[in-house]
């Protein structure tokens, strides 16, 4: 009936926003948080920043202690995230190890003091640090990393993709 059909429809709305494993919101849901913040920022000439976060050989992890303890470091990050960031912040899960956020009028400086914060709350946590999880994260920062979302995201995971290569456990900042 027409109440079943409603709760059905709410059911699949909230499985579009959420991430099932860690509550976080999805990547389907920052990229329209993405494209919103890209819009506003524009119109207002602000900047915002955008953060890219993977877990360093994390395949390790799931090897060593199971695909269990796995999905746990993975809630243990999601809500060191959601601790540690603002209210206003989009908090998702991009996908497999990788989480992204979304910082409405954050300048540069801004997000990489966070990001830097991330990066040693996470090393530090005693749980994460039992099996040595540490994170590499690329920022980037709307307008001087890029113009368009689509560009800002590129350079945020190359970025990403030099903390990785030189040496994990760091953040690098898009260059312009
Ligand atoms: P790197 O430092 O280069 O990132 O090495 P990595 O081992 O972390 O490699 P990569 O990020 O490419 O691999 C991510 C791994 O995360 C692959 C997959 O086995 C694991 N993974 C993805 N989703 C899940 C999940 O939901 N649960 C668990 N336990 N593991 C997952
Ligand atoms: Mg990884």
């Amino acid at each position: 009936g027409a109440l079943h059909n409603a709760f059905t429809f709410q059911k699949a709305q909230e499985q579009a926003i959420t991430d099932g494993m860690t509550g976080l919101k999805t990547h389907r849901f920052f990229m329209e948080a993405l494209s919103g913040e890209w819009k506003r920022s524009t119109r207002a000439g602000r900047s915002f920043s955008l953060v890219l976060m993977d877990l360093d050989r994390f395949k390790f992890v799931n090897d060593f202690y199971g695909h269990l303890d796995g999905d746990l470091v993975l809630q243990r990050v999601a809500h060191l995230l959601e601790l540690n960031c603002r209210r206003s912040d989009v908090v998702a899960r991009y996908g497999g190890d990788e989480f992204v956020i979304l910082m409405p009028e954050t300048d540069s400086e801004q997000g990489l003091q966070l990001a830097s914060k991330l990066r040693a709350w996470i090393c530090s946590d005693p749980v994460l640090r039992e099996k040595n999880v540490t994170s590499s994260l690329g920022v980037a920062t709307f307008p001087e990393s890029g113009r368009t979302a689509d560009l800002l995201l590129v350079n945020a995971d190359a970025a990403l993709y030099r903390a990785k290569n030189s040496g994990r456990n760091r953040v690098v900042m898009a260059s312009a």
